[in-house]
């Protein structure tokens, strides 16, 4: 038979599956044909050619095999928390075994000095390891079974690991003799030190050896990447040339003399890269598209200004879009402030903007008297008409969705430039495949002179000395951030416990020597606009806030940061919130405030906030906190569910997949000599409609 009838070949044919087993795979885990299975990869593996002492053993360590004689069994607990714990002994020590369903078959099974293969996850408590629910074998058995490694493939209850790899035995055996078209040529195979593709196959399902194992994946995740990378490539070239766009011939006066005469500080190597590529892309004709990753603080709010004036020197107008009243009015009051000397008019336009001055804003926007419109989603919509839109900008992207994009894009006769920025950091070629369509820059440099903001975990019972703190900052003249949680669910808790927070504080710093803000959700916006503005200019020394000061809040001179019941928030959050502070010369704080007891995550995520600033690495933890799952805007484009591959573990393969896609595409032939990789990305194509039209 030839491969790809072989694979198209449906599942009821297989040995041991009958109509009725079929659809059970059909439905549980999506496996209709031949190639669904081959295509079914362990998720992890175990390892029997190993037996490990028990006093070697590790906290956490996914899967290990011991060995060791049962000298004690014992049932302990009542009803529910009925359990039985039988201690194994090695020569080097004992381990507890803890059961706490199927208890009574297992009295029956387990006698004190009998010897047992026991594999399990290996837990720590208290310098002593156990394992909950281990699996058991007889060493007889086990000896048998020696030196394989075994898959472990995602199951259901209806349809166990083990039966799959039976299937698994099988289809292999009726593709022994069946030709594997290659995927890779000779040539990249060996430079890449990758296995042929049959071997790949067969060695993923069953591994000879740890290496080759390792090996047989690297080779089909490369695989799958390549089709991730060249459907990526070609859907871009695809936007490309179907959008053009304005071309800003000319660097003008407005930008030149706002760079040399009024730029508050020297632009650090990383802005100067950015500004430099966006401006190559608005001379080159076609469509800019970018995303600008910068961490906070990093300063993108000046290359969206410099941007922006670059439009308005060639004839056109700006936009800047951003997701909260708030921070529009900050950009607003920033951006005004920085252009004050230009002869140019910035304006503002929210949902609150509303009446006389709402039409007096839309008029003069058609008519070109004014330059730069900043405000929230208000600005996308349909009555908001500029003479002669020619830039956008999006900032902080991943509270807005594509059709907010798009929408801006429908603004004038060609689509105007956008320019998205986020301070989500994630690796520059997981951004690519993520956002396809766009291209990406990275401010990879915090302005000189920032020290590292000092972070601290504390506990209730510090709670006057972190008082005493506040009042010590104040009377250096610096201002305090305190900021609540605030999730939908809890929210009556929530806002009780943040006004009585409010409260203490008011009488821990008391009129009229102190002033205490406070925002939250539940407030009008003008109300919340005073606030915030009395913070803003220094009148209040604190303020108290729900997490709606997350984004991108600029007062450079507040020095502490206090985030109660920190063990709530994620990590991403925790490092934007941490972000507000240390904008300005002085030394800065962050006060992680949690309950005593954490859960190990939680306690993860607030230990890693006090180790480390850099929002890689952040991220990284974050995603392995959370699993790569949450990241933004993959849900809807189930772009992670990839069948071996994973676009966070496995950047490096992903870039290599990268290069070499792009290599392809180059060539003069390109797909059309390679069949195997043409037909994958066809069928990716129908699968994943949407994967890359995201942000
Ligand atoms: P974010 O990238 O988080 O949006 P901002 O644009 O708000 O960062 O900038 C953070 C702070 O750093 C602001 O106070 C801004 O004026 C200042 N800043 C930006 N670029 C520089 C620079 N090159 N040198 C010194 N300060 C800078
Ligand atoms: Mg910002």
């Amino acid at each position: 038979m030839e491969w790809h009838s072989f694979l198209s070949t449906p599942i009821a044919y297989l040995k041991g599956v009958g109509e009725q087993r079929a659809s059970i795979f059909k439905n549980q885990l999506g496996i209709a044909t031949f190639g669904d299975l081959l295509w079914h990869f362990p998720f992890r593996y175990q390892d029997k050619t190993q037996i490990l002492p028990i006093a070697q053993l590790q906290n956490g360590s996914e899967w290990v095999q011991i060995k060791g004689k049962i000298i004690k069994i014992d049932e302990q607990g009542q009803g529910a928390k009925k359990r039985l714990v039988a201690q194994i002994q090695d020569e080097t020590a004992i381990m507890d075994l803890l059961w706490f369903n199927g208890i009574t078959y297992l009295k029956k099974q387990l006698k004190v000095g009998q010897n047992w293969v026991v594999c399990g996850k290996v837990n720590e408590f208290m310098g002593k390891f156990s394992m909950m629910h281990p699996e058991l074998e007889n060493p007889e058995e086990a000896q048998r079974e020696n030196a394989l490694i075994s898959p472990v493939y995602p199951a259901t209850e209806r349809i166990s690991s083990k039966v799959i790899l039976r299937l698994q035995k099988e289809l292999l055996a009726k593709l022994e003799p069946i030709f594997f078209p290659a995927f890779f040529s000779d040539k990249e195979r060996l430079l890449m030190d990758l296995l042929t593709r049959k071997q790949a196959f067969w060695e993923v399902h069953f591994p000879s050896d740890l290496q080759n194992m390792e090996k047989a994946r690297k080779t089909l995740k490369l695989e799958e990447l390549l089709v991730i990378q060249t459907l990526m490539l070609q859907r871009k070239a695809q936007t490309t040339k179907q959008l053009q766009s304005y071309v800003f011939e000319k660097i003008g006066n407005l930008f030149l003399d706002f760079y040399q005469k009024h730029l508050p500080f020297e632009l650090t190597g990383a802005q100067k890269r950015v500004v430099k590529e966006i401006r190559r892309d608005v001379q080159s004709g076609s469509h800019l598209n970018r995303l600008v990753q910068g961490d906070v603080g990093s300063g993108k709010t000046i290359v969206a200004l410099l941007s922006m004036l670059m439009a308005l020197d060639n004839g056109f107008q700006a936009t800047m879009m951003a997701p909260t009243e708030i921070l529009a009015q900050q950009h607003f009051h920033g951006i005004s402030e920085l252009v004050k000397d230009l002869p140019i008019r910035v304006e503002l336009l929210t949902g609150n903007i509303k009446g006389k001055k709402r039409t007096a804003i839309l008029e003069d926007l058609k008519a070109h008297k004014i330059h730069i419109l900043i405000g929230t989603h208000a600005l996308i919509e349909d009555w908001v008409v500029f003479d002669n839109l020619g830039f956008a900008v999006i900032d902080e992207q991943h509270r807005f969705g594509v059709k907010q994009r798009a929408a801006l894009w429908k603004k004038n006769a060609l689509p105007p430039h956008v320019l998205v920025m986020t301070a989500t950091p994630i690796p520059r070629t997981l951004a690519m495949t993520l956002y396809g369509d766009l291209d990406v820059s990275v401010i990879d440099e915090l302005p000189p002179g920032r020290k590292a903001i000092e972070t601290k975990h504390l506990r209730e019972s510090e709670r006057l000395a972190v008082l005493g703190f506040m009042e010590k900052e104040i009377q250096k003249g610096r201002q305090v951030y305190v900021v609540y949680p605030l999730i939908e669910e809890n929210e009556k808790l929530d806002y009780l416990n943040l006004m009585e927070g409010y409260n203490s504080l008011i009488r821990r710093f008391p009129r009229p020597q102190y002033q205490i803000a406070i925002v939250h959700g539940q407030m009008k916006a003008d109300a919340k606009e005073a606030e915030m503005q009395q913070f803003i200019s220094g009148k209040a020394q604190i303020l108290v806030a729900t997490t709606v000061i997350e984004v991108g809040v600029n007062v450079p001179n507040a020095s502490l940061m206090i985030i109660e019941n920190a063990e709530r928030f994620g990590l991403s959050q925790l490092h934007q919130l941490r972000g507000r502070v240390g904008r300005g010369a002085e030394q800065s704080y962050c006060l992680l405030m949690s309950k005593d007891k954490l859960h190990s995550v939680a306690y993860t995520r607030l230990k890693t906030m006090t180790e480390t600033q850099d929002g890689f690495r952040i991220a990284e933890v974050d995603l392995r906190l959370r699993g790569a799952g949450d990241l933004m805007g993959t849900q809807q484009s189930g772009v992670l569910d990839l069948k071996i591959a994973n676009l966070v573990q496995d950047a490096n393969l992903l870039e290599i997949a990268r290069n070499l896609a792009e290599q392809i595409l180059s060539q003069d032939l390109g797909l059309a000599e390679r069949r195997e990789l043409a037909l994958a990305v066809q069928k990716m194509r129908q699968e994943k409609p949407n994967w890359g039209r995201i942000s």
